[in-house]
This record gives C-alpha cells, structure tokens and sequence, in this order.
C-alpha cells in the first residue's frame, strides 16, 4: 500500500519502509516491512504497490511497534496478483473494509503518548475536513542539488534503476482535522515515494514548475472529486510523529462509513 521515499539523512533508518497489509491471518492487520534492500534484491523480487507477495518475516528486536517486522530478503517472492482499482476501488476497498472505521489521528497520538512502543503506528484514517495543502520545493533539495552532495547510491522503490538519494524535491503537508469531534487540526507530511518519484521525473534543468504543477493536477485536484483517506505511519524514535505514508482514493460512495461497510 505504501513505498516511503528514501533519505540519505540520519533519520535515513526511520523513513525507509514499505508498509501494508497482511493477509495470511483473519483478521488482517497492517504490516510494515523493514528494511527492504531494494538494491539487494533480484529483478523478479521486486514488486509493485498492491501486489500481493510471500514473503518471510521475523519480529524486529530494536522496534516494538506492533507491525513493524524484518524481511528475509531472498525470501519475497511477488506473486504477480495486483489489486486493481477496477470499479471504483472496490476491490481495494473490500480488503481494507475493517480499517475504516478503526481508528482516527487524535486516537492514534494520543495511544502513542501512553505507550511509547506498543501503540498502533499504521493506520488508514479519513480526514473529516482538509484545511489546507502546501506544496513547496523542499530548500533542502536545492541545497543539496546545488552543492551535488552525497554519493550513496540506492536503488529506487519502484524501479530497477539507481538514483542517488536527495533530499526529497518537493515538500507536500496536509492540515486536516479528523474523525474526533475535539480534533484541533493535524499537520503531516506526506513521504509517498510516488510524489517525490513524479517531482524527479518532471524537474528540468533548474525548472520546477512542470514537477509542481503536475504534483498539483495529479495528486491534489485529482483527489478533490474522491474520497480521500490518508494511509499514516509514525516515527520509530518520535511515536507521536505522524506521517502520511500513502493516499487511498475510492471513488465516492464506495465506502459507507455509517454503516462501515461497502456498498453490495
Ligand atoms: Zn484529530
């Protein structure tokens, strides 16, 4: 469900993972596979977002949220069944119908301030109002561009192919109040790698305003006529730091959210 863009800074351990559901077990629970060494792995391990893969995993000793688990690299095996977003997303929708209802952004900050380590650190929520989205260049990246820092190389989360890792181009926040009925507004970034891949791919020369306007069309207007949920995650070493990992956007109506189930 989720790919989170790489950073070569020295939060470099905390953002990099590939999040989404498990469903070997009823009920299904959120998973998040880390780290996934893209650049190890051969061309017929790498998988898409909504591919369903097997893969061999272990409970990671130095992270006790819940679902975070250490991946047995040679071990993933892609199967090749994508979930489609055929039909408005329903099928999507059918495999998340337990998540909709679940939980919301002020739940989830607040079970984290209790319990640093075993609180819930994936989850899908809808915003119940968006107040506001900025899309900036990230002054990190041009710094960075600029000075032509860093020389590590990392194998993309999409593609076989090696980038070098910048800081992210573009910065996108979303300022949304949730489900609660107290919430005071949330503030997250958004990691997707997706974003930041579409900024890379279309930033010419010294020119971003192809990347943003692009970013703009396809991943802020295009959700206004969807029903727009945030797939969050939080920090390892800051739990009550949240972040948009990913977006989910049925087409409305798919999702009930009174009767919490879909449409037959
Ligand atoms: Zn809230």
């Amino acid at each position: 469900m989720a790919k989170t863009y790489p950073t070569h800074s020295r939060e470099y351990n905390e953002l990099v993972c590939t999040a989404g559901l498990r469903i070997d077990k009823i009920p299904y629970t959120f998973i998040r596979l880390y780290p996934i060494p893209f650049r190890q792995l051969e061309r017929e391990s790498q998988y898409s977002k909504w591919e369903i893969i097997n893969v061999r995993i272990r409970k990671r000793d130095n992270d006790h949220r819940p679902e975070s688990y250490e991946v047995e690299p040679r071990s993933i095996h892609p199967t090749g069944n994508i979930i489609r977003p055929n039909d408005g997303w329903r099928d999507r929708c059918s495999y998340l119908k337990d998540f909709f209802a679940q939980t919301d952004s002020c739940t989830l900050l607040r079970n984290a301030k209790v319990n640093k380590t075993g609180a819930q650190s994936l989850a899908l929520v809808k915003p119940r109002k968006i107040e506001k989205v900025t899309l900036e260049i990230n002054p990190d990246y041009r710094k960075a561009h600029e000075k032509g820092v860093d020389e590590e190389e990392v194998l993309t989360l999409f593609g076989p192919e090696f980038h070098r890792v910048y800081p992210s181009p573009v910065s996108l926040k979303y300022k949304y109040y949730c489900q609660d009925a107290n919430c005071r507004s949330h503030t997250q970034s958004v990691i997707d790698w997706e974003v930041q891949a579409a900024a890379y791919k279309r930033w010419v020369g010294e020119d971003p305003r192809e990347a943003l306007e692009f970013i703009q069309d396809r991943f802020i207007e295009h959700f206004k006529d969807r029903d727009l949920w945030f797939f969050v995650g939080n920090v390892h070493k800051r739990p009550a730091d949240f972040m948009i990992l990913s977006f989910f956007y049925p087409k409305r109506g798919v999702i009930n959210l009174e009767q919490s189930t879909l449409f037959a």
